[in-house]
């Protein structure tokens, strides 16, 4: 059985109860995990909390030194890491080692970027003085990560959080938590306190460490209903929060493209990981006069996709993530075909593969707006093509979207290229190269699919607070102080 992590010690939970951890692709009870809950999350939170002081103060050379052990000793075991991540989470084994070496590599990143850059000098208003700003870590902080890339969004938030000076308690999906508690090889290079990890439910685990008394910051990544309760639970209590959630992300294909790359392009981001990537493209528009052509190669493309187990080397495509997620997605399905649309292929159940929760990845035409799957997030094998009249329709239903995470168009016209970045809503935008992340780069959402930006320097002044200091380097009376001078400043008057 795997153990939790509190103060450099593996734990069980303090009530003994556990819950299995399953494979998506063969269905079977990997392993078991402890049910973290009230009593778990105080000796982890509190375990943080004591370290703080060691950890904020630690001059950053050290700091980053020790990040940087952790990147190596990832680099070493991702063999074993990418197996785990295979086996908990469906995504090809291909897919699971590059996730491995981006986690490595943001450690390195926020090494280097958290030594660099904690303040600035401003002019003063007096003789005398000298005003500066510093930054300063929040204190304690809650990570809590989905299960579609289980180590590398807990990287893009754990990284930057600990170069800052932070101390953090990590809460791994329900569905992943394996590969983050195998992780801890790597993490006991850290003073004891400065990470720890429980696992366990939303509400059992996560809730608690949002509304813990000394958690100072919670960093959130996943879907939108689950991150109002997160933002509703903090801003009761005027806690810091960082919200990544869901999204709708357009793609725009315009006339001037190779039909052929675009189409390879616009498969690609429509099923990577079985669509469960927050960034998936969810919504194709596709101009008239290629239209017939592009959506012909999408379809051929996307029925030479190869599903199966994701530990195999010639497969594309692994299940989704549970049998519930699978029934959600042919419900839409159903939703979209009775009010109109036609499943272009797939649409099943691939009966060759009856253990497992597989689903055929699936083209959807005859959509409109009308239609749930073009608005809500579908996180899963649909891809939705409409088409459209030219750049100016392309837009305005590109960003006709409540949310605003990603948007991507292919296209070798810069105009129609800037007026899209310009008009779309989006934190992430791709011309020509869609989903690619770069760990200086910022990554996140505008309108509801969140609040904050992860990588970059601004994913690391995401987990630094701001201290005004004003220095008088004179003490001596000011003229301002009581009593009140009656003549001051009349002759401005
Ligand atoms: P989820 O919201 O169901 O769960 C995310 C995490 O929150 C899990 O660890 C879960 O246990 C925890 N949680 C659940 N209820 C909670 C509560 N009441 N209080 C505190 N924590 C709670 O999301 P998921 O199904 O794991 O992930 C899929 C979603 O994540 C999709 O919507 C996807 O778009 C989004 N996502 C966003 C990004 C991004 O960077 N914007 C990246 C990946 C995934």
């Amino acid at each position: 059985m795997a153990k939790m992590w509190i103060n450099n010690e593996y734990v069980d939970s303090v009530s003994r109860q556990v819950f299995p951890v399953e494979n998506p692709a063969t269905e079977e009870i990997i392993d078991t995990v402890p049910r973290g809950g009230r009593e778990d999350v105080d000796q982890a939170v509190s375990a943080a909390w004591q370290a703080r002081r060691e950890w904020r103060f630690m001059p950053g050379i050290e700091r980053a030194e020790l990040l940087h052990q952790i990147a190596q000793i990832i680099r070493q075991r991702r063999a074993e890491l990418s197996v785990t991540l295979t086996c908990e989470g469906g995504k090809p084994l291909i897919e699971n080692r590059d996730e491995v070496e981006w986690v490595a590599a943001a450690f390195d990143y926020y090494a280097e970027l958290g030594r660099d850059a904690s303040g600035r000098v401003i002019s003063p208003v007096q003789r005398r003085q000298i005003n500066f700003v510093t930054k300063e870590p929040y204190g304690v902080v809650a990570c809590i990560v989905p299960w579609n890339y289980p180590l590398l969004l807990m990287a893009w938030k754990v990284a930057p959080a600990l170069a800052a000076g932070n101390t953090v308690v990590i809460k791994p999906s329900e569905m992943t938590p394996l590969s983050t508690l195998q992780l801890v090889e790597a993490f006991r290079v850290l003073p004891p306190g400065v990470l720890n990890i429980v696992t366990g439910f939303g509400p059992d685990c996560g809730e608690l460490l949002v509304t813990h008394a000394r958690t100072d910051m919670v960093a959130f990544t996943g879907s939108l209903a689950t991150g109002r309760l997160v933002a509703r639970a903090a801003g009761e209590r005027i806690k810091r929060v960082h919200l990544e959630l869901g999204g709708n992300d357009p793609f725009i294909v315009c006339d001037d493209v190779d039909v052929d790359v675009a189409a390879r392009a616009a498969v690609w981001a429509a099923f990577l990981n079985m669509g469960q990537v927050c960034t998936s493209g969810e919504r194709f528009y596709v101009f008239r006069n290629i239209a017939d052509r592009f959506i012909a190669r999408f379809i051929e493309l996307t029925r030479r996709l190869r599903l199966g187990n994701p530990m195999g080397p010639d497969v594309d495509l692994g299940p989704l993530i549970r049998n519930s997620h699978r029934e959600k997605i042919e419900r839409l399905l159903e939703e979209v075909t009775a009010a109109g649309a036609k499943v272009a292929t797939g649409g099943h159940r691939p009966n060759y593969l009856p253990k497992g929760y597989f689903f055929e990845p699936t083209v959807v035409t005859n959509v409109d707006h009308s239609m749930r799957l073009m608005r809500e997030e579908t996180f899963g094998p649909i891809a939705p093509i409409m088409v459209v009249d030219g750049i100016e329709q392309a837009i305005a239903l590109a960003d006709a979207s409540e949310y605003g995470l990603g948007a991507s168009i292919l296209t070798n016209n810069l105009e129609y290229a800037m007026l899209a970045m310009e008009n779309i809503k989006a934190g992430t935008f791709w011309i020509n190269d869609p989903l690619t992340d770069n760990d200086a780069g910022p990554f996140g959402g505008m309108r509801r699919s969140g609040i904050g930006r992860e990588l970059g320097s601004e994913g690391l002044e995401e987990f630094r607070d701001t201290k005004h200091v004003h220095l008088d380097y004179r003490l001596e009376a000011k003229p301002y102080w009581f009593p009140y001078q009656w003549d001051r400043g009349r002759k401005t008057e």
